[in-house]
């Protein structure tokens, strides 16, 4: 099933993906969720804020049902796995459910999240933040990507209605339970010898932008005396960053950066970066921001942040018996963010399904998993909807 999805938003330079929310690929990625689940008969809906369902059987506040997918969007020069695993193994369990003879007592939907990856206007997990209302709507919109348009530009011009955006309690009143599935970003299932595990917590986690401004001027006529280069604070920044992590025991990334005006030949006079930092530990984290924000010559503004997230306990150990077999499932702590998170902080019982990564490497093209895993995977999601929707 991945591999109708295998040359799409694919950087041939490369074999990294490239899948911008609301971009050709992401409606191409759409169209295909949306002929998926057409095929198997399912209910399609779009809420108002981009996010793609398809329900088996009929939803109500009253009878909210059990619901399982991902998303389809990548950072750029992502993996195949990253996302579209979770809704092609959505859609692979609900067939195997079938095929079982089983029928949900409880509505079933498979879910794709807009914007999970946050790679075209810098904020993670944007349609489930808008859903929840965890995202002023306002804000969204006006976000712009790197050519200058806004959010609301680019979903008009996806015929979407982006003045409808934001919190969205009809569609919130419809999940029970979400559940979802991910390749693991790390190798605690190979130290661990399973091909399947369940989430224990995510760590808390930020994105900030740090902006260093100085003067442009030529790089050949401009006396080292007579320079205002923001580049320097800007990479004494970066080290910084590094030994700061360290320090306090967390992560620290610089992994974007716009250089204005960006010429070879020119002392620039604007550099933006952007910091991603996180840990097990929130007070850590902040405190790794403090003292960074402190020693830089740069205007700061915090993009996102995500408390802890920890998984509802019951759900988790139930996933983990029904994800197991014979022994439970081991349950894994991640520094990577997720829509199921935003949906447990919004107060959704949610859980997430792992499948072993052979390297550990992901949000890169060498992002992998081994087809016997992946359908471990599918049988394990299959076995805890089973469950769950009893
Ligand atoms: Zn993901």
């Amino acid at each position: 099933m991945l591999e109708p999805l295998a040359h799409v938003g694919r950087d041939p330079a490369t074999g990294g993906y490239v899948r911008d929310a609301w971009s050709p690929a992401d409606l191409e990625l759409r169209g295909w969720f949306a002929g998926e689940a057409r095929r198997r008969g399912l209910d399609l809906r779009e809420d108002r804020n981009g996010n793609l369902w398809g329900w088996w059987g009929d939803p109500s506040p009253r009878r909210p049902g059990v619901v399982t997918g991902s998303h389809l969007d990548s950072v750029r020069q992502g993996g195949a796995y990253d996302g579209p695993l979770g809704v092609v193994s959505a859609f692979a369990a609900l067939d195997l459910l079938r095929a079982r003879g089983v029928t949900p007592a409880v509505p079933l939907g498979v879910a794709c999240f807009t914007d999970e990856e946050g790679a075209r206007f810098g904020v993670p997990c944007m349609g489930s933040r808008l859903l929840t209302g965890l995202l002023d709507p306002e804000r969204a919109l006006a976000l712009k990507d790197d050519d200058g348009d806004t959010l609301a530009d680019v979903m008009t011009r996806a015929g979407r209605r982006p003045h409808e955006a934001g919190r969205d309690d009809e569609t919130l009143a419809m999940i029970g339970t979400f559940v979802e599935l991910h390749v693991e970003q790390g190798r605690g299932l190979v130290t661990e010898g399973r091909p399947v595990g369940v989430a224990g917590a995510i760590w808390p986690h930020g994105r900030w932008r740090f902006d260093f401004r100085g003067r442009a001027d030529h790089a050949g006529t401009t006396r080292l005396a007579d320079r205002d280069d923001p580049m320097l604070p800007f990479a004494r920044m970066v080290l910084a960053a590094r030994e700061l992590a360290a320090r306090h025991g967390v992560v620290a990334t610089v992994g974007k950066l716009r250089v204005s005006p960006g010429n070879a030949n020119a002392i620039p006079g604007h550099v933006s970066a952007w910091l991603d930092a996180r840990g097990a530990d929130e007070s850590a984290v902040r405190a790794l921001v403090a003292d960074l924000t402190a020693g830089a010559a740069a205007d700061v503004r915090e993009e996102s942040w995500t408390p802890v997230v920890d998984f509802d306990a019951a759900l988790r150990d139930r996933l983990a018996r029904a994800a197991g077999g014979d022994t439970p499932a081991p349950i894994l702590a991640t520094g990577a963010g997720h829509d199921a998170g935003i949906l447990a902080t919004a107060g959704v019982p949610s859980a997430m399904v792992f499948v072993r990564n052979p390297t550990g490497v992901s949000h890169s093209p060498d992002e992998h998993a081994e087809q016997a895993d992946c359908e471990a995977g599918v049988v394990a999601l299959a076995d805890v909807l089973e469950d769950l929707c009893r």
